[in-house]
C-alpha cells in the first residue's frame, strides 16, 4: 500500500498585530484544500486569530519576537495547527486556560481565548515554560 504523504506548511512572521490577519489568512487558505464548510472555516480563523494574538500580547507583550505557525493535515480530514513563540511563557498553565482567567489590566480582555480554542478544537494542548515561551496545538477533524 502507497503511504499517504503528509501534507504540511510553517510560517514565521514578526510579532506585530498587522500580521494577525495574515496568520490567519494563510491557515484558512492551506486548509481550503479539505474542502470545510463556512463554519469549520470561520472557526479556524478565530481559533488561529486567538492563538497568535495571545503570543503577541502576551507572550511578547507587545514588543518584538518571532511567532512560528505550523499547520499539517493528516487522517484524510483533520488538521493540526500549533502557534509557537519565545516569549515570557505561562507560569500557571491549568489557571490560564480556565475561561474568564485574565492578566489583562486594561480591561479591553475577557479571558475567553482558551475557551474559544478549546470550543474549536477536538484536542487543545498548551505547553509553556516561563522565560522560554509557549506551544499551543490544536486538533480538529473536519466534517
Ligand atoms: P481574550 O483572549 O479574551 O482577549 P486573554 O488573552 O487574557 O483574553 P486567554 O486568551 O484565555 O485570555 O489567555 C489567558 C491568559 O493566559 C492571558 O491573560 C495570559 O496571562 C496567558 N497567556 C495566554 N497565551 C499566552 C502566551 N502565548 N504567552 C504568555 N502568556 C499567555
Ligand atoms: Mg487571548
Amino acid at each position: 500500500m502507497k503511504k499517504r504523504m503528509i501534507n504540511e506548511m510553517k510560517l514565521t512572521f514578526a510579532s506585530d498585530s498587522k500580521n494577525e490577519s495574515f496568520a490567519r489568512g494563510c491557515v484558512t487558505a492551506f486548509s481550503a484544500q479539505l474542502d470545510p464548510d463556512m463554519e469549520e472555516l470561520a472557526d479556524i480563523r478565530t481559533a488561529v486569530s486567538e492563538a497568535v494574538t495571545n503570543s503577541i500580547i502576551h507572550g511578547y507583550r507587545g514588543g518584538e519576537g518571532r511567532i512560528t505557525v505550523h499547520a499539517r493535515l493528516f487522517d484524510d480530514r483533520s488538521i493540526r495547527i500549533r502557534v509557537i513563540d519565545r516569549g515570557c511563557g505561562i507560569e500557571n498553565i491549568e489557571q490560564a486556560m480556565q475561561p474568564l482567567f485574565t492578566t489583562d489590566r486594561s480591561g479591553e480582555r475577557g479571558g475567553m481565548g482558551f475557551a474559544i480554542m478549546q470550543s474549536f478544537s477536538d484536542r487543545l494542548d498548551v505547553s509553556s515554560r516561563p522565560g522560554k515561551g509557549t506551544t499551543v496545538t490544536m486538533q480538529k477533524k473536519l466534517k
